[in-house]
Parts: structure tokens; C-alpha cells; sequence
């Protein structure tokens, strides 16, 4: 490579990440004068995105949650600048001194065995990603057949081929689906995964409206020995809550999930079992394969969630779907088209548009952003893989506005400035107003002990 002198001119460079903003920090950069001055920008940063995303939007983004002040106490405490590798337990440790660190992780892992009601959890996944890894890792070897959800149909990538699954050399054959309610097609299902006898078929999705044939598909994979792995990242809240089918009940070998998606605590991931022949392979999996030192500040917040949905989940769970169903139909009402109408639209905390007349998905989330209303573009199933940047669907979530106390007239409220922006065309700035005040009158966090 040579030496352009120029170190800001980025041309020629292969870069992934937009260059304009990137462009933007190294301006930003070279304004300051000293290091305490780009420190003070990061914090600039992260402030300005607390008042605008955290107190002055409607965040309708499907996979995130907000989390009480006592989580997010936990995230910046003392605890994170220790290291503790390994298994609990002084011998089992590669440093001395972990006797406290012990106590937070044992607390944290028996919490969640109480919340699941299943015998073995895992707490040292510093993502829901890692978790399918170290089930890929446990449970199949290279080569072996998986059956998993297309994206198209939710499927998220670290069950294909450019995500975990891919890179642990594991074929993939996918499960077919009804495009019309995002349903598996069991009797399909049965005759491809006859034929190609997977070890693994993983279940769950980054889009999912309704619970799936768990027990079906397990009978059938199960007669060769296969195994159905839930991943329950986004549902992993509604399943504590009791207001999703709980997969390990219903068949399921492992559930993995997030910790940041509706199970509202840090970002990391869990996973949970019954079977105690998987133990070891899923434990191994995890240390020494794959997480060394594993944020303990994570593990203690993720600890304080899992008291918040022993005490609140229920109720908490139950009003996140509720308030999707009626924003799902308030939004039909209002002229934006909404899958899953035929079966109630939605049994979890999201609700599916389909905006392919309304300007395509790009354009609608960058058009609700401008009015403070922010959710995501999404695949369709009758989308193709390749046209991921414009997609045909939008996809919203309730967690964060229900945890708020929103209710059902507040969903009526969001659905009317979505319509406004999206079927109206009137000017998203103009609308910003409306979703500023929405939110500002619900500023306490609900179901939490704080
Ligand atoms: C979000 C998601 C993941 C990844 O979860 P992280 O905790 O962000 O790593 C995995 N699977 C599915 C289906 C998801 O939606």
C-alpha cells in the first residue's frame, strides 16, 4: 500500500462503513486539540442520542427494550474491570479472588433455571450470536445437515449460511414456510426433512408474529436423533412471561436469546436446557470455546432483569402483545397493510407492515425517523434475499412503548402519526411534535422494582 500523505482523504480505501460519516468523526477529530477533547466528543455523542432516542422519540424498534435504572447501574459497575474465566467455583477459575464474581454468576444462572423452569442456563454469552455458535459447536460437527428459516421469512443469518452456522461448515437446507402468516408448512417440513435427515432444525426468527409446530417437528426429527434448537432471541421475554409457547415444554432441545430484545436487560444472550447429556458439550462450548473474560457487570444486570420478569413479566408480557394487536389493527384502519390479519395479526411483540405501496421500507423507516418514530425496514417473504437494502416490509415493536405504561389509546395515537407520515405524506418534521409529547408523558419506566 502506498503512502497518499493525505491521511483524511479516504478515496481508494476499501471501506464496508459509510464514508461520509466516517469522513465526519475524522473532521470532528482533528478539530480538537488534545485527547480530553475527543473524549468529550464521545460523551457529546452518547448524550445527544440519550436525549433524542432516549427521551424524545416513540423507539417502535422490535429488538430493543429500555432497561431500569438498577440494570443499567449494574452495566457501568466495578464488577465489569474483573476478570473470571472459566466455570463457577474457585477451582474451576484460572484467577484467585473470584469468590464475590462467584456469587453474582451462580445468582445469575440460578435465577434464570427459576424464570425457565429448566434445569441448566447458560449466562456467559456476550450475545444471543454466540449462543447459536456454541449450539452449532455442542450439538453438530461439520458437514452435518441443519434445517433453518430463510431471511426472506425471518430466518436470521446466524442460522445460515453467512452467519455461525455457515462458518461452523454446516450444510443448510431450508424450512419451508407459508409466506402468508410466516407459518411452517409441516407436512413439507416432513417430507424435506425425511429426506435430509438434519441433525439440528432451528426454529425462531428475527420477524415472527406466531408460536411454531415445536412438538410436530421434534417427533419427526426425532426419528433419526435430531434435535429442534429454539432460537428464542427477540421472544426470550414473552417466553419468561409465560405469553409465548415455552419451546423446551414443547420439545425443543435448547432455547437460546437475547438479553437486550423483550426480555428488557443487557444486551448478551442465555440459553437454557433440560437434558443432561448436553451439558457438557453446550458448557465446553461456551469456555473454553468461545467467551473468556464475559463482562460480569453483564451477568449482574442480566441477574437484576431476570428478578424484574420473575415479579412483572406476566402482566409486563402480556400488555407488549396486547398493544401489538391493537397497533396492528389501528394501523389497517389507517391504510398501512399489515400481515397476519387473518390470525389476529400478531402473538408477540411485533406487527408486520407491508409498505411496498406506501414507498418500500428504506424510505418509510427514514421517513418515521424524521418525524421521532423509529423501526426498521424489513424482508418480506415474497422479497428476494438480494434486495435486503429495499425491502417491501416494516417491522415495529411494542416493548419499549408498553414498558413506558403506553396503552391501547396511546397505540391508536402512534398508528394515526405513522398513517400521517406514511399514507397522508404529510412532512415528518411536522409530526415530530406529536411523538416528542407522546413520549414525554410517559417518562417513568413501568414494571420494575426502582
Ligand atoms: C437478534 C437475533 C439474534 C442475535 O442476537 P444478539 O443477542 O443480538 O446476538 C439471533 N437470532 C435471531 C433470530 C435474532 O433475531
Amino acid at each position: 500500500m502506498t503512502e497518499t500523505g493525505d491521511r483524511s482523504d479516504y478515496e481508494g480505501r476499501v471501506e464496508v462503513h459509510d464514508r461520509e460519516v466516517l469522513r465526519a468523526a475524522r473532521s470532528v477529530i482533528e478539530r480538537c486539540s488534545n485527547p480530553a477533547a475527543m473524549q468529550a466528543e464521545v460523551v457529546a455523542a452518547v448524550r445527544r442520542n440519550e436525549l433524542w432516542r432516549g427521551e424524545q422519540c416513540l423507539n417502535l424498534l422490535a429488538p430493543e427494550a429500555p432497561t431500569s435504572s438498577t440494570v443499567r447501574a449494574l452495566l457501568g459497575s466495578e464488577i465489569g474491570t474483573r476478570a473470571a474465566e472459566g466455570h463457577i467455583g474457585p477451582v474451576n477459575r484460572w484467577f484467585a479472588g473470584t469468590r464475590h464474581i462467584d456469587e453474582v454468576e451462580s445468582l445469575c444462572m440460578e435465577l434464570l433455571k427459576r424464570l425457565f423452569d429448566c434445569d441448566y442456563a447458560e449466562h456467559r454469552l456476550c450475545a444471543s450470536m454466540i449462543g447459536n455458535l456454541a449450539v452449532y459447536t455442542a450439538l453438530a460437527r461439520p458437514g452435518e445437515t441443519i434445517m433453518s428459516l430463510a431471511q426472506p421469512v425471518g430466518g436470521h443469518s446466524s442460522n445460515r449460511s453467512d452467519g455461525p452456522a455457515g462458518v461452523r461448515g454446516l450444510r443448510i437446507v431450508d424450512i419451508p414456510v407459508d409466506p402468508e402468516d410466516l407459518s411452517v408448512d409441516l407436512e413439507s417440513f416432513a417430507e424435506v426433512a425425511r429426506r435430509e435427515r438434519p441433525v439440528l432444525v432451528a426454529l425462531g426468527a428475527s420477524m415472527t408474529l406466531f408460536p411454531y409446530p415445536v412438538s410436530e417437528m421434534a417427533t419427526v426429527v426425532g426419528e433419526w436423533g435430531g434435535r429442534v434448537f429454539f432460537d428464542g432471541a427477540h421472544q426470550l421475554g414473552l417466553i419468561a412471561g409465560g405469553q409465548f409457547q415455552d419451546p423446551l415444554k414443547e420439545g425443543a432441545a435448547v432455547v437460546t436469546g437475547s438479553g437486550g430484545k423483550t426480555f428488557c436487560g443487557p444486551q448478551s444472550g442465555v440459553m437454557v436446557w433440560n437434558d443432561d447429556r448436553l451439558t457438557g458439550p453446550l458448557a465446553e462450548a461456551v469456555f473454553p470455546t468461545l467467551a473468556a473474560t464475559h463482562q460480569v457487570n453483564r451477568v449482574a444486570a442480566l441477574a437484576a432483569a431476570a428478578c424484574e420478569l420473575l415479579a412483572f413479566g406476566r402482566p409486563l408480557m402480556a400488555e407488549i402483545v396486547a398493544n401489538a394487536r391493537a397497533l396492528a389493527a389501528a394501523l389497517e384502519a389507517c391504510g398501512v397493510p399489515v400481515l397476519g390479519g387473518h390470525r389476529g395479526y400478531t402473538d408477540t411483540h411485533q406487527v408486520i407492515a407491508d409498505v411496498s405501496t406506501l414507498g418500500g421500507g428504506l424510505e418509510s423507516a427514514q421517513l418515521l425517523a424524521r418525524a421521532n418514530v423509529i423501526t426498521n425496514k424489513n424482508l418480506l417473504p415474497w422479497d428476494r434475499r438480494e434486495n435486503w437494502e429495499r425491502p417491501s416490509g416494516l417491522r415495529i415493536g411494542t416493548t419499549e412503548v408498553t414498558r413506558y405504561g403506553m396503552g391501547r389509546a396511546e397505540m391508536m395515537e402512534i398508528a394515526d402519526v405513522i398513517a400521517a407520515v406514511l399514507v397522508e405524506r404529510r412532512a415528518p418534521e411536522g409530526l415530530a411534535d406529536r411523538a416528542r409529547a407522546l413520549r414525554a408523558a410517559f417518562p417513568r419506566l413501568q414494571y420494575c422494582f426502582d
